[in-house]
Formats: C-alpha cells, structure tokens, sequence
C-alpha cells in the first residue's frame, strides 16, 4: 500500500502479510512512518493505492467494512487516551455496551477479569488521573481486550513511561503474546523483540528495509541502514 500526505509520499509500497497469532515488532527511526502505518490499519489513517484487508474486510471508503474493522482491531496508543471523567471501570466497559450491545453486568464482569489479567482489579473505581503512567497504560490493554479483538496494535506503549514503570507494562504485553494474540507492536523495547516477535520488521523512510526472526535481525542485519539504526538504539 501507498499513503501520501498531500505531496509528501510517506509510505511507499509497503507489503505486509501477517498470519493469525503472529507478533510483529516494528522498529525504525523517528518520522520513518512506523505511527501511520499502523493508523492505517484501523482507518485512522486512509491510503490512497493498494490493498488493506482486516480478517478478510477490505479497509476502502466503505463505513460498514471500517466499523467492523475497528471492533477487531484493538489500538493502544503512547499516550493511553483513557477517557479522563470516567472510571478505570467505566472506561473499560463503554464501548462492549454501546458498540457490541453487551448488558452491563456481563461487561462489568469481563472488564474485572481483564483487570485482574492486567494486575489491578482494585484499581477499577478510580479515575485515570489517579493511576500512575504504567497503571494507566495496562488500564489501556484491558479496555481494548474487552472488546475482544482479533488482532492488537501499539504504537510505542512505554515510550511515555517512567523507567520504573515500563517493565510492568512489558509484563503484561508479553503475557498478552504468550496467550496468542495476534500483535503488531512499534516499539524499541529490544529485549521485548527478542523475547516474543516472530519477526522484527526495520522501516526507515517509509519503507520497509528489512524484516528478519529476531534471531537473524539482531546477530546478522543485512542492510546498513538497520545496522547502522541497531548501533544507535542497543
Ligand atoms: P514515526 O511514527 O515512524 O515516527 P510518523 O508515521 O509519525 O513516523 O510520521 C511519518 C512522517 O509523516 C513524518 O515525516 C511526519 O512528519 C509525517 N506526518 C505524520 N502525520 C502527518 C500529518 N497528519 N500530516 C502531514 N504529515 C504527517
Ligand atoms: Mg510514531
């Protein structure tokens, strides 16, 4: 697929397949279009040549096809985006009654499992503004697991986290994979590639130079452009 911001091609030829259960790690320099790729894929972002398709629906101007896309696809994104006047709780169970038609109680019900998942259930009466960076951003995972998708997607989820804070919310991802979700995760979070990604896709430029198991990509990139980004961030 292509995506152009006015004249300024900021993807270009991008081809990718990824199978159900997969973990991806997108990696890349700042401004190489890593954050559009992946708002591409829920239609946050449209493109303008090729084909997107979601489980088999075609990302295209076609409201129906983006909403049933978007129920699938859960986005948690750098900074969290929680809905700041409402509780933990409330946060997590908006859009399995308003977009899914779930009773309450039985939205209720899940978002407390999913909080439990993600290690703080005791947290659920509390507001966002209450609840550290990382606490914030497993609130995040657990509100989008709610929804039941079918495929994850961060956009550099500790980016914006205190040091302390970034290995709970690693924690979680990674119990999140082991479970088999599907994943798409930008991120830099090295050791997290290397402990689940299947495979470690490198974009500079809006271009994807080089994708690799993680085995391969860290011991033996082949291009210069990775090596020379791998020597700057390990
Ligand atoms: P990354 O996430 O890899 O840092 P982005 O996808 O955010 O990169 O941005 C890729 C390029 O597209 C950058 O040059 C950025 O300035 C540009 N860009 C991002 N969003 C917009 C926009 N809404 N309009 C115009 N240019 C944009
Ligand atoms: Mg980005």
């Amino acid at each position: 697929m292509h995506k152009w911001f006015g004249q300024f091609h900021v993807l270009k030829a991008l081809n990718l397949e990824v199978t159900r259960g997969e973990r991806i790690v997108i990696c890349g320099p700042s401004g190489s279009g890593k954050s559009t790729f992946i708002r591409c894929l829920n239609h946050l972002e449209a493109h303008q040549r090729g084909r997107i398709a979601v489980d088999g629906i075609e990302l295209n101007e076609d409201v129906k096809n983006i909403e049933t896309v978007r129920r699938e696809v859960g986005m948690v994104f750098q900074h969290f985006n929680l809905f700041p006047h409402l509780t933990v709780l409330e946060n997590c169970v908006l859009a399995p009654i308003w977009v899914r038609k779930t009773p309450r109680r039985k939205a209720e019900a899940a978002a407390m499992k999913y909080l439990e998942r993600v290690k703080i259930p005791e947290q659920a009466g509390k507001y966002p503004g209450q609840l550290s960076g990382g606490q914030q951003q497993r609130v995040a995972i657990a509100r989008s697991l709610c929804m039941n998708p079918k495929i994850m997607l961060f956009d550099e989820p500790t980016s914006a986290l205190d040091p302390e804070m970034i290995k709970e919310v690693l924690d979680t991802m990674i119990e999140l994979a082991e479970s088999g979700m599907t994943m798409l995760c930008v991120t830099h979070e090295m050791g997290f590639a290397k402990t689940v990604a299947d495979r470690v896709i490198f974009m500079d430029a809006g271009e994807i130079v080089e994708q690799a198991p993680p085995s391969e990509f860290f011991s033996n990139p082949r291009e210069p452009r990775t090596r020379q980004f791998l020597e700057q961030i390990l």
